[in-house]
């Protein structure tokens, strides 16, 4: 899959694409820089690692842009690639952190208090689903290695918004739309007066965002979530679509129709595979995704991105669960 190189560009007026490297899959994570009269406002923050902070210091320079001049930031999502250096631009500049609620509380979770109970807790939810047991991407780093990589704002500094506000981001109005599925607190950002559409990890070109169940104290039906989430922006006025990976494109009508059917296809293939026998989420994410799962990151997304389809499958009626004696989960055509 092509990517775009680490780079900075002008997308549209005042408005710049940082593209920075990330040591995951997907190689590269945008983060976009909207430019006002006094200040500037940041649009997810990558994270630590060494290059990336590279690639953003060049990115400033080349935008000419300071972090004393940085007066918002909104974190789209909680993942890891967005969320990294929120907390140290945070401390560096005072700006305004916005995020959703549902997202702020997981990051909460999640970076504030990194704990083993958490981890066991995960890892009891992916074993009872088939998934041999094995150790995080993250337990690999120190933590001081860690807080590096990734530190977030305290909670309590964090802004919360809804749904339909709007914000008034480099002088210019914002509304927020709440999009969960990729996440629970996905957020966008739209641009009435023209159409600009910052979409992070909620539509991408090429790719179909990871939709996944994580643990059972997430929304039951991301799958569900999401496919709503997309029809509710489908039919936005957007005249370009600035994603969270990959390039700005226009057709955003066009990507959200090809993204649902991928998932209609998908599903269609499961309840197949359910017919042959019954089976877990890891017997079924080894079949479908069997080709991706060389590391154990890459074997949880797969385990999750099947469950979130098994648990669309279950709540509309087509699929049940069975737990077997030794306490594993099967699925089943109902
Ligand atoms: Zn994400
Ligand atoms: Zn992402």
């Amino acid at each position: 899959m092509q990517q775009p190189l680490p780079e900075a560009l002008e997308v549209s007026p005042s408005i710049w694409k940082f593209t920075l490297p990330i040591p995951f899959p997907l190689r590269t994570v945008n983060m976009y820089a909207l430019i006002g009269e006094d200040g500037w406002t940041l649009v997810d923050t990558a994270m630590g690692t060494p290059d990336t902070r590279a690639a953003f210091e060049a990115g400033l320079q080349k935008a000419g842009l300071s972090i004393d001049r940085l007066r918002t930031i909104v974190l789209s999502h909680d993942h890891p690639d967005h969320v990294g250096l929120s907390g140290e631009l945070h401390e560096q500049s005072g700006a305004t952190v916005y995020m959703h609620p549902i997202d702020a509380n997981n990051m909460r979770n999640h970076w504030q208090n990194i704990s083993p109970e958490r981890f066991s807790h995960v890892s009891h939810f992916f074993r009872q689903h088939g998934m041999p047991a094995g150790e995080p991407w993250f337990s690999q780093a120190s933590p001081d290695q860690l807080h590096h990589i990734i530190r977030v704002p305290p909670f309590e500094a964090l802004t919360l918004v809804e749904d339909g506000q709007y914000l008034r981001l480099s002088g210019e109005r914002y509304r927020v739309i709440w999009t969960p599925g990729h996440s629970d607190g996905h957020i966008c950002l739209f641009r009435e007066r023209d159409g600009i559409f910052l979409a992070a990890d909620h539509v991408l070109p090429r790719i179909t965002p990871n939709i996944g169940l994580y643990s059972e104290y997430d929304r039951a039906n991301p799958l569900g979530d999401y496919l709503d989430s997309l029809r509710k922006v489908s039919t936005l006025p957007a005249s370009i679509v600035l994603p969270g990976h990959g390039e700005p494109f226009k057709d955003l009508a066009g990507r959200v129709a090809e993204i649902i059917e991928h998932h209609e296809l998908r599903e269609m293939q499961i309840l197949t595979l359910l017919d042959e026998q019954s089976q877990n989420a890891y017997q079924l994410a080894e079949k479908l995704f069997g080709h991706r799962l060389k590391s154990n990151e890459a074997r949880r997304m797969a385990v999750a991105e099947t469950l979130s389809h098994l648990e669309y499958l279950r709540i509309h009626g087509q699929a049940e669960q069975h737990k077997t004696t030794d306490g594993l989960i099967l699925y089943a055509p109902a």
